[in-house]
């Protein structure tokens, strides 16, 4: 049974690393849990060493022990793990590294067999239909846009309403997501899911709950937009 959670941010404002989401995390994976850490997104460029013993220094509080994926070769057994978690930084990365090492295709697999799998910000990208409506830049070029596919939509993390006054005229989040759905390409073209900071959707099998502080944002297409309250089952809008 398909087990993830797609969270917006790793860190709100004020917070330490994963603190909000740790609660969560404590009831998503079993008790003392061997955990896969996914660190080729590199925030900042930092070390895949650094930011596996990052993540690893977070749940501890959750007695968990982790290992990082670059330690791993694509032959790897992924059952001998009781979930995975892929750190944020930069999608074309993450993306184009999984690709590279091999990893995609097995990732999927045994994620849509049932390891459970959680993500933050690019790591949430990567759960949904493909990575084309990221915030990032494109640092580097993937092979393919398509990600693991856990839902049938793509994501768009930190999603950001309008501020009120504010005199930066670059184009609203709205305005770059109705963009995408300008264009012919109909493998990336899924309903956008925006999650505000602080949001993440929890999917269990067939069913997608909105979790968070705030409403979550679903572009169906480029006129269609709706607004979810937070504790909402969401699939019937992705079909
Ligand atoms: N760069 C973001 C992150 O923190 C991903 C995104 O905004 O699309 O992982």
């Amino acid at each position: 049974m398909l087990k993830a959670l797609l969270a917006s941010t790793s860190t709100l404002f004020g917070e330490q690393y994963l603190e909000y989401l740790i609660p969560t995390l404590t009831n998503f994976y079993p008790q003392n849990p061997k955990i896969l850490f996914v660190p080729f997104a590199r925030p900042a460029g930092i070390s895949y060493e650094t930011y596996t013993a990052k993540f690893a220094d977070a749940v501890e509080v959750i007695g968990a022990s982790v290992t990082g994926l670059h330690q791993c070769n694509s032959h790897l057994d992924f059952s001998s793990f009781d979930g995975v978690f892929t750190g944020g930084g930069n999608t074309f990365l993450l993306v184009d590294t999984l690709y590279k090492k091999g990893f995609m295709e097995p990732l999927k697999n045994a994620v849509t067999a049932g390891l459970p799998y959680a993500g933050c910000s690019a790591g949430a990208n990567l759960g949904g239909m493909s990575m084309a409506t990221t915030n990032d830049m494109p640092i580097i070029l993937p092979k393919d846009l398509r990600t693991l596919g856990l839902i049938q939509a793509n994501l768009n993390p930190h999603y950001l309403d309008p501020i009120p006054g504010n005199k930066h005229n670059g184009e609203t989040r709205e305005q770059r997501i109705k963009e995408f759905f300008l264009t012919g390409d109909l493998m990336y073209k899924y309903p956008v899911i925006g999650l505000r900071e602080g949001n993440w959707l929890e999917i269990s099998d067939k069913n997608i709950w909105t979790r968070g502080l705030y409403q979550t944002r679903i572009f169906l297409n480029e006129e269609q937009i709706i607004e979810i309250p937070t504790d909402t089952e969401i699939q019937e809008y992705l079909k």
